[in-house]
């Protein structure tokens, strides 16, 4: 049966489709962090629904909560009306928004992907400010539709200007770190500034706190309470893009709260429909300028996404996942990072909480400067998924330069999965490396 679905769908489907070219396996059942195809091979998945399965597949809880409105006769469509789902899903989402935020916060739904929520955010933002442009930053993913892929280096009628963001491996200035960062925010104010040749003032800057699909780049706190300066002095307000780093995965509920920081905007997607489709946008209640009917959409209102997203908040609160996220992380990290020493082509090990990355380089082509970083190698990146896949080991690709090794995996990953994952992972690293 495998063969034959995968024949077909790759003769129907786009040429477009990503994931399953580089992942031949056809998966019938799921439970937790493991996956089951057709062909009844399992595989530990860390690709989590591209972040989106903090609870890991069909949580118990996830799936009590879609069965209770199955059961209860409850409309599955009803647009944007109120409804007692809709109500136990805004009061978890707004228990666990920031401090400062939560007790000015306005939600609009949106729908229902992270890009549509983005969209909403640009359109809110253009709405209250009067003006137009947006600020984005080098490496940044916002989505696929028009406004939203400009802000990922796409080609649209939005006006965005592209601002270094900091990364410590590749860092444009070659110093990283606090530094590094700290040159990239004189940049940011440098551009804003420059009377003949800045940007107009803009209707918003929009940002990851960790940049996912642009390679697992965490932004260091410093630099985040930097444009949270740079912005508030100039009356320009703050997006904060939390579709993957949202509901635990970072280490904090929100990963924004690592620096402290309050946007005046949250885009929030992936995680929050507790694998169901939703997407929203949170924001301080005086930017709440819309008229009715400013904003709109059919499915603004899927119910079992509400329940299944209700239950995912409330169980990543009420069990620490969060903290649990930064303990298991940190510890990947700790033994990912060695690689870096033993095997030329590992070039980097970072991540924050659950979002790792491991950046893959060439090791026979020389740095571009010298002491610096050696080119990505795509082609490795690519050898390692496939070797972690032989394995049993469903890993994500991404970055600038497509040569990160990404892992995604839920919150509620056990101790001795991590260990099967590290285990896994190391040995298709070394399959490559020899
Ligand atoms: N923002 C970020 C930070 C993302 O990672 C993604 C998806 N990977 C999006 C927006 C777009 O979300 P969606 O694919 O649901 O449109």
């Amino acid at each position: 049966a495998q063969e034959g679905i995968l024949r077909r769908q790759s003769a129907r489907e786009s040429s477009a489709r990503t994931y399953a070219r580089a992942l031949p396996i056809v998966p019938v059942r799921a439970r937790g962090l493991t996956i089951e195809g057709a062909d009844g091979r399992r595989y530990l998945d860390c690709l989590s629904g591209a972040g989106t399965l903090a609870l890991g597949h069909n949580h118990p809880v996830v799936l009590e909560a879609i069965r209770k409105v199955l059961d209860s006769g409850a409309p599955l469509h009803v647009l944007d009306l109120a409804t007692p789902v809709k109500d136990a899903f805004t009061t978890e989402l707004f228990r666990t928004l920031p401090p400062g935020l939560a007790d000015r916060a306005r939600v609009q739904f949106c729908g229902p992907a992270g890009t549509d929520a983005v969209e909403a955010a640009f359109k809110l933002v253009r709405a209250a400010t009067g003006r137009t442009g947006m600020l984005a930053f080098t490496g940044a993913y916002h989505g696929m539709t028009a406004g939203a892929l400009e802000a990922s280096g796409g080609a649209c009628e939005v006006r965005v200007t592209r601002l270094p963001y900091p990364q410590d491996y590749r860092c444009p200035y070659g110093v990283g770190g606090e530094h590094g960062a700290e040159l990239a925010a004189r940049w940011t104010e440098s551009v804003l500034d420059d009377a003949k040749s800045g940007v107009p003032l803009p209707a918003g800057m929009i940002l990851e706190p960790v940049q996912g699909e642009g390679g697992v780049i965490p932004a260091p706190d410093g630099w985040l309470r930097r444009m949270r300066e740079i912005t508030a002095t100039r009356s320009i307000p703050l997006i904060a893009d939390e579709v993957q780093t949202g509901v635990g995965r970072t280490g904090r509920f929100w990963a924004v709260e690592h620096s402290g920081v309050v946007p005046d905007v949250m885009v929030l997607s992936k995680a929050i429909g507790g694998s169901l489709p939703l997407a929203v946008v949170v924001y301080r209640d005086d930017l709440d300028v819309w008229q009715p009917g400013a904003h709109a959409g059919t499915f603004r209102g899927n119910q079992l996404a509400m329940a299944a997203g209700t239950a995912t908040l409330a169980h990543v609160r009420e069990n620490g996942l969060a903290e649990r996220a930064e303990m298991l992380g940190s510890r990947m990290l700790t033994q990912l990072g060695p690689l870096i020493g033993e095997f030329a082509c590992v070039g980097d090990v970072r991540g924050r909480g659950l979002m790792i990355g491991i950046e893959m380089v060439d090791p026979e082509a020389p740095p571009a400067v010298a002491d610096g970083p050696r080119p990505a190698a795509p082609d490795l990146a690519t050898a390692v998924q496939r070797e972690c896949l032989r394995r049993g080991l469903i890993v994500e690709l991404g970055g600038r330069h497509a040569g990160v090794v990404r892992l995604l995996p839920p919150l509620t990953i056990t101790d001795e999965q991590t260990n099967a994952v590290l285990d896994r992972l190391t040995d298709a690293i070394e399959a490559v490396a020899r």
